[in-house]
């Protein structure tokens, strides 16, 4: 069994789009990013890759590359889950939590599961995501960025 972590913070700015888990959220502000700034599904990437040992996403889709520009990053995702498979891993299960002080995202967080684990291949009961404010405190409290920290458990799918 492989262990991953991942982390990630997007600044919010008028003018774009809020994206988490695939899913497009009405709110006032957007991340700010080269591809859609998605931070829940590049946190959950960084987690995969990195039990697997396979750097970051960073390394894989450099935001210096035109290629990643506005992309969206469900199908960044689905490339990741096709390196795992590739690499002989399974998904036991993802988790991960949103640090977001506003807009409330309860009413998303069925859908930003279901997207994530339906690019994977996974059951929806195998990815679970949660979202906390952080009290006023700091710079996701200040309503500034939104970050996402992930964590997943992988199996080496040939093992007998
Ligand atoms: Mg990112």
């Amino acid at each position: 069994m492989r262990i991953g972590h991942g982390y990630d913070v997007h600044r919010l700015t008028e003018g774009r789009k809020l994206i988490l888990g695939g899913t497009e959220i009405p709110y006032e502000k957007g991340l700010l990013g080269h591809s859609d700034a998605d931070v829940l599904t590049h946190a959950v990437m960084d987690a995969l890759l990195g039990a697997c040992g396979l750097q970051d996403i960073g390394t894989h889709f450099p935001d210096t590359d035109a290629a990643y520009k506005g992309a969206d990053s469900l199908k960044l995702l689905s490339e990741v889950g096709r390196m795992l498979r590739e690499a002989g891993y399974r998904v036991e299960n993802i988790d991960a939590t949103i640090l977001c002080q506003r807009p409330k995202l309860r009413p998303f967080i069925s859908a930003m599961q279901s997207n994530l684990a339906r690019v994977l291949e996974l059951e929806p009961g195998q990815v679970n995501i949660k979202a906390t404010t952080e009290e006023g405190l700091g710079f996701t409290g200040e309503g500034l960025g939104i970050a996402a920290h992930a964590v997943c458990l992988l199996e080496k799918a040939d093992l007998r």
